[in-house]
This record gives C-alpha cells, structure tokens and sequence, in this order.
C-alpha cells in the first residue's frame, strides 16, 4: 500500500482488507460502474498510477469545477486500485443520483472494438464491487448495482438506455452495458464472490434516520460534546440512529459513534410505487419536471409540504401519493 499526492494505491488483496475496517457514517445504498473512456489503455504505463489520477483530479477540479475528484476508486489494468474522494463524500459521477451512492471508475475504454480488459483488470473489478456490496450490504441487483449508461444525460432519470444516455461503463463491460446484460453476465460473477451468494446483512435495521442541518457535524466516540471527534458529515448527509440518548443519536450499529441530535433533523425512508415518477422543482403540478424516478427506487423524504416530498436536500419534490415507507 502506497501513498502519494493525496491518494492510496493497493492490490487488490490489500483493498480486501482495507474496506471493511473504513468507518462511513452517511447512508451507502448504491455502486455505480464507469470506464473512463479517457484515459484509457494506451495512457497507462504500468507505473503511471498516480499521474493519472491526478490528471483526472485536475481535469474535474479545473474543467468541471467540482470540489475534488469525481469518483472514490478507480482501478487500473494491473489489477490495483486507488482512492479518490472521501468515502464520506457523495460522488460526482451520475446527474441526480449521486447522494447515496459509491463510485468505481474503471481505467479503459471498455467499447466494443476498443481496450481489452485483461484478466487482473476483470478480477479487481469483481472482487471491489463485491467487497463494497458487502461493506455497505447493497444487494446485488440491478437497483443497487449500476451503470452510468441506464440515466439520461441531462435529466438523471433512469430510462435503462434509452435517451441521452453515455455507453459508460462501455458497450463491451462483461458482455455489454444493458441492464439485461448485466442480470445475465456481471451482476451473477459479483454475487458468486459473496459468501452463500446474498450480501449477509452487515447492519442492523436502523431505528429510523436523520439528515445533517449544520454545514458540519462531527462524530464522537461517546454520547457527549467532549468525547473523541472521530470525523466530520456535511450537511444534508442522511444518517442511520440505531439509538437515542440524552440529546445524541448513536450512528453506527457496531461502533460506539454519535452526533448531537440538535444538528439533524428527521427523514423518511421511502420508496417508490408509480412506474415513473415526475421530480419537479417546486410542490405543485404545474412546476418545472426536472427529473422523473421509476418504481422501486428508494429515497429520502427531507421535507413535506400539501402532499408533497422534497427527496434530497435540492428542490426537488415528487407527490407523497406515490411513495410507500420503505
Ligand atoms: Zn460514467
């Protein structure tokens, strides 16, 4: 395990051991799969980790003006993998559905007729998407495990690849980039990695869960203000409480982890059971469409208002009608 300019570099078994030790306190649901494109096979020289990802970091932070790379991984030829932004921080990787999500991008372009995936590449790529679906308990479905080529472009409504939709993670990605083809060729290799073929459920049903109200929030190692501070959640960030007491909400079923209830408020749990669901940008019918979600999405309820839910901390609101607790 290496570290260099802000970034660690390691095999995969090293990965294996790393994840699960990795406390994240915001809600993971989702694993999103990318190739990317640029740069691609030719630019790696099989000791050119680090420059390329740091052309990447660049070229988001420059270009793209986000605040850090997009994506928490990427992995590489050689089989190896390299951190990106914080765990803790949602990725910047799909249009829309980025709050609750982890981002995998992989080295290559993954087209048909373009990069041909090599064997380390392949096993890395299976061996990390089941090791987070085990991390996080994201089951391996085609919900929870997905590519950026099933979300249009400009919308992020998941229309499965119709629209203006990129080929991402590659037409060619383990037989093809369809949801279909992922049901049949990599979701099932992912889910033969995990013991007894299910994600085990690694957390406890949480008690109910709250979003971060102040800019930022600290974790403690104890239920109060001078306890050891852990790390830090931004606002917006939806916790898991699995308990109450005096004011904190303990934030982790296995650790011993607070925050200051006085800097959450509640959210719901909820998911969706219209087939397509209209996200506009005010509560009200006659308001912008800005997104529209499918059945059996989840979401989080941050706020009410005439029968209307604002999911996420944008405006964004669909009708509470069309949503059931999750
Ligand atoms: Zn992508």
């Amino acid at each position: 395990m290496r570290t260099e300019r802000g970034f660690t570099r390691m095999t995969l078994e090293e990965f294996e051991g790393w994840l699960p030790a990795q406390q994240v306190t915001r809600t993971v649901l989702s694993v999103q799969q990318h190739h990317t494109f640029l740069p691609a096979y030719g630019h790696f020289t099989g000791s050119n980790h680090f420059t390329l990802q740091q052309n990447m970091k660049h070229h988001h932070v420059s270009a793209n003006g986000w605040a850090d790379i997009g994506q928490h991984f990427t992995s590489f030829p050689d089989g190896t993998i390299v951190t990106g932004r914080p765990l803790e921080s949602n990725p910047a990787c799909i249009f829309g559905n980025n709050q609750h999500a982890i981002c995998i991008e992989h080295l290559g372009n993954f087209d048909a007729g373009r990069d041909v995936m090599t064997a380390a590449h392949r096993q890395a790529i299976l061996r990390m998407t089941a090791a987070i679906c085990e991390r996080f308990a994201i089951p391996v479905t085609a919900d929870r495990v997905v590519y950026h080529h099933w979300y249009d472009l400009a919308t992020g409504v998941r229309t499965n690849g119709s629209g203006t939709t990129k080929s991402c993670p590659g037409t060619a990605f383990f037989g093809g980039n369809s949801v279909d083809q992922a049901q049949r060729n990599f979701l099932p290799k992912v889910r033969a990695l995990l013991d007894g073929g299910t994600v085990i459920e690694a957390e406890l049903p949480a008690r109910g869960y709250v979003r971060v109200t102040a800019d930022s929030l600290n974790v403690r190692r104890g239920a109060r203000p001078g306890a050891p501070r852990l790390r830090a959640v931004t606002a917006g960030t939806v916790l898991r409480v699995y308990e109450e007491a005096g004011g904190w909400l303990r934030v982790s079923n296995a650790q011993d982890e607070w925050v200051s209830a006085r800097f959450t408020a509640p959210v719901e749990r909820a998911t969706v059971r219209a087939s397509s669901l209209n996200v506009r940008s005010a509560p009200d019918r006659t308001a912008d469409k800005v997104a529209a979600i499918t059945r059996g999405q989840e979401v989080f309820i941050h706020e009410r208002a005439n029968g209307w839910c604002r999911i996420g901390t944008e405006p964004r609101w669909v009708h509470g009608d069309f949503l059931v607790p999750a």
